[in-house]
Formats: C-alpha cells, structure tokens, sequence
C-alpha cells in the first residue's frame, strides 16, 4: 500500500450545477474564481438528478458528465466528478459536500454558486449544515442584478451568519465564511444554447469546441420528436 495523499494546506473548489449543457459562461466564472482564490483544483459536478431543474430538455447525466469532462480536459486546475452520477436518488449538495469533505480532508472546501442560484440556497436539503463543512463563494452573474455585498443574503441565512464590513465576508459561527464575488464573466445562459441548437442556431464561440462538436454528434438538444 503507498502512502495516502496529503491534502494539508490545499484549497478546493467545488462548482456545481445542471451543466445542461456546461458553456463557457461557467468555465470563465470558474478560471476568475480560482485565480482570484489561488484554488489549488476547481471540481465541476455535473447534478444527475438535479432537485430544482428537470423537464424533457435535460439532457441524460452520461451525457452532460461527458461534456463537462471535455470542457475542463485542457485546464490542469480544473476536474469533473462523476459523484452525482455514482449516488442513487436526488443530487443533493450536501452529500456532495460531505463527501468531498471526508475524502479530502485537511483540505478547505470553497462551494462556488452563482448569485440566481444561491437565492434559493434555503429551499437545499439541509441548507445549514452546508456552512459547516466548507466556505461559500457567490460570484455575480452577468445580466443578473448584483446586490451591495452586505444585503445578498437570503432571510433565512441571516441568523446563520454575521457580517463583518471592513472585509466584506460573512462568519459563520464554525468560521467559514461566504462572500459575494464579482465576476466579470460572461453573460450565457444553458437555456439560450439549448434554445439555439433546437433552432439550428451557431453555439459557436458559446460552448467549448469539443462540446459544440458533441452536441452535434449525439444529436442532443433537438426539438421534440426530432431523431436522437
Ligand atoms: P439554465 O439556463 O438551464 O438555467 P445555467 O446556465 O444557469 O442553466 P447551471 O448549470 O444551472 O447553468 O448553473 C450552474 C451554476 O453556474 C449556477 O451556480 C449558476 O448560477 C452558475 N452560472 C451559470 N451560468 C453562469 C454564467 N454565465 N456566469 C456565471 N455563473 C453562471
């Protein structure tokens, strides 16, 4: 047996979502992020049965895990889990979390999600736990409102944290924190390259070149009744 890896002092990001199908709008959110972190690894998780996104246009796991693996392939920083995929039943944040947590532990954990998605960060399986295990980054989202960095918190996270503004970060009462992070980004939406690809629209420039070529190829996206 060798010896076990060390994560002492490492700090991990961990990017989830539906990526149905993933665009360069997470990938650029995603390479700020770890810049600005100094983030020694971003994973992307590919949901496999996302709890807030269903409907007949989500594409299967394999697929959209597919893509995500071709999207991160040529970023050394960055990885796909198929950890969603692995586990039966709803993908739930948390047990991803907890998850990465045990088997990376000592390594800090900072949970990326984007400022629409955190807005319904209180309706998550077991929402207040989630603080406890790692810290909490929300970055901005181009054509999404930003709010001033000390009012973004939902109502019901505010008994959870306190907020301290000569930083800008939120505590938590285990020490982790939560910030707001703006992002440049890019203003691109799944439901747009979904859109366009059932219009037989370019999603050039859009998505990475090996996810525009796979989505062509398995047929993906395609109106209702349209062969797969
Ligand atoms: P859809 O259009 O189908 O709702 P989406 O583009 O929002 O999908 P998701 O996979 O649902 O993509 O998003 C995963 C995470 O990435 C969420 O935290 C979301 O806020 C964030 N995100 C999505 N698009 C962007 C973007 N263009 N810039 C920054 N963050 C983004």
């Amino acid at each position: 047996m060798g010896t076990p890896p060390d994560y002492r002092g490492l700090r991990i990001g961990l990017f989830g979502g539906t990526f149905n199908p993933i665009h360069l709008g997470h990938l650029r959110s995603a390479e700020e992020v770890r810049e600005a972190c100094a983030l020694d690894c971003i994973y992307f998780v590919p949901a496999a049965q996302p709890p807030h996104k269903g409907g007949s246009d989500l594409a299967p796991a394999t697929h959209r895990l597919k893509m995500v693996e071709l999207a991160v392939a040529d970023n050394p920083y960055f990885s796909a889990s198929a950890i969603e995929l692995e586990r039966p039943g709803t993908s739930y944040s948390i047990d991803t979390i907890r998850s990465f947590f045990t088997a990376l532990r000592p390594a800090s954990l900072l949970f990326i999600v984007g400022i629409d998605a955190f807005r319904e960060f209180a309706t998550w399986k077991d929402y207040v736990l989630i603080p406890k295990l790692c810290d909490l980054l929300v970055t901005s989202r181009p054509g999404t409102p930003t709010p001033p960095s000390d009012q973004f918190l939902p109502v019901a996270l505010q008994t959870l944290f306190w907020y301290d503004p000569k930083t800008n970060v939120y505590r938590h009462t285990s020490g982790h924190s939560l910030v707001l992070h703006e992002i440049a980004g890019l203003n691109i939406a799944a439901s747009t390259i979904r859109g366009k690809v059932r219009a037989g629209k370019s999603i050039r420039y859009l998505v990475h070149p090996a996810v525009e070529t796979y989505i062509t190829h398995h047929a993906l996206y395609q109106p209702e009744g349209a062969s797969r």
